[in-house]
């Protein structure tokens, strides 16, 4: 199995946090070498960055082993993002499904899904730092949303990298990241998509890493991002399995989250990578996987080099990344963090997707039945779940689910794709 049972990084592992604040279960085990996760992962980066990883990794691996910075992250997690999140039992859902369903509900944080923990881990490391600034990448613009948040409560200057294409049709989401003070840089090159601004955040912070942080949104990216995120989000994963093994008296048959750049998966994963639990990341569809318009790195995607790291990419004959399409915007990247591409070649997780329509009806169907409108992008993982109830999943099989986001920001969108009838 690739995923490391020993601990790698040479420190003693630290007692959980408790307390005050959000219980933090001890550091997971970090990659090993340059940031390998097996095959994958690693650092190709220009020269001119490989000073400012170095030290990022340094300083992240000296905070997570740190009382106080431990202290004060589960403190923030508490008190300003509203964690733990409850875990919730769908009884209507797991009627009507013939298996047992239990939600962890990310939508129920601070700005609405899982990105509010990573970005306040990456903005206490930027105070650590002694830098100022803070820039990051987005495609829907959560991530952006989310780091105008932390830049907001920590006082920092933020500039979003947004695609031209992207900027348009994320308009609300491009004045709230202005009303939280932050600049929005539309970038025009390639095909103005995320892609495209990951590819100019990077080229900026060449050239001002003395006094800026680079705040990446998902389990992606050179070592040691993949690793750091993973960390910051597993608090939904240590959360999860202690919340269902008190419902349940047992570890869940299967784990499922949305794979997007694989954060709140990854995250979730993380709490139940030592248990028996099956491991399922489901991945957009899109069209269906045979169209060719589709988000399925994992299920679609060969192995290469992206971003600065070697993983799983959508790809041409020649290797040429391909534009990849979901309904859902955040789940709309080529590729997948590269622990994901080495937990799917050690058979240790399963990655299975759901196309744009099973989404709509997983939307739908979370909504008349629980009362809970979710994000579009975890709509994949409820879609997939009533797809495979019976088949896939045994009935009578045990579920957690990770649900990643709340759907406000998704309501426009379904509205108009989703006939409801006058109701009359
Ligand atoms: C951004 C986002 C995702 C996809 O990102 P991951 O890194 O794969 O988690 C999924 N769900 C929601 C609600 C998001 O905002």
């Amino acid at each position: 199995m690739a995923f490391p049972s020993i601990r790698s990084d040479g420190y003693p592992m630290t007692a959980p946090v408790r307390g005050g604040g959000v219980r933090l279960d001890p550091p997971g085990p970090g990659p090993v070498g340059l940031g390998r996760f097996g095959e994958f992962g690693g650092r190709f980066v220009p020269e001119t960055i490989v000073a400012a990883l170095e030290q990022l990794e340094r300083e992240f691996r000296d905070a997570w082993h740190s009382d106080a910075f431990r202290a004060e992250f589960s403190s923030l997690l508490q008190h300003y993002a509203g964690r733990p999140t409850p875990i919730t039992e769908c009884r209507n859902l797991s009627e009507r499904l013939g298996i047992r369903v239990l939600l962890k509900r990310e939508d129920l944080t601070h700005t609405g899904s899982h990105k509010i923990n990573n970005v306040l881990g990456q903005a206490l490391l930027t105070k650590r730092m002694g830098k100022q600034k803070v820039i990051a990448e987005t495609g829907a613009g959560q991530h952006g949303v989310a780091t105008a948040t932390a830049a907001a409560l920590f006082g920092l200057e933020c500039k979003v990298f947004m695609g031209a294409t992207d900027v348009e049709r994320q308009a609300l989401n491009v004045w709230r990241m202005r009303l939280l003070g932050a600049e929005v840089v539309p970038v025009t090159s390639g095909s103005a998509t995320l892609k495209d601004a990951i590819n100019d955040a990077m080229r900026d912070w060449v050239a001002s890493v003395e006094d800026t942080h680079y705040c990446i949104g998902s389990v992606v990216g050179p070592h040691p991002y993949p690793w750091i995120v993973r960390e910051f989000q597993r608090v939904v994963g240590d959360e999860a399995r202690e919340q269902a093994r008190a419902v349940l008296g047992d570890d869940p048959d299967f784990v499922v989250a949305c794979v997007g750049g694989g954060s709140n998966a990854m995250g979730t994963f993380a709490g139940f990578v030592e248990t028996r639990s099956r491991l399922i990341g489901v991945e957009a569809a899109g069209f269906g996987l045979e169209s060719g318009k589709h988000g399925a790195s994992v299920s679609r995607g060969v192995p290469g080099v992206l971003h600065g790291a070697r993983s799983l990419y959508l790809q041409d004959e020649d290797g040429q990344i391909l534009e990849a399409h979901s309904i859902s915007a955040g789940l709309d990247y080529p590729g997948v963090g590269p622990e994901h591409a080495a937990l799917a070649g050690a058979g240790r997780a399963e990655y299975a997707s759901a196309t744009d329509a099973e989404a709509l009806d997983g939307f739908r169907l979370l909504s008349v039945t629980e009362g809970i409108v979710p994000a579009l992008e975890p709509a994949h993982a409820i879609g997939w779940l009533a797809r495979e109830a019976g088949g896939t999943i045994p009935e009578g099989s045990t579920v957690v689910l990770t649900l990643s986001g709340r759907g406000d920001k998704d309501a426009q969108q379904v509205s108009e794709l989703l006939d409801l009838g006058d109701g009359a």
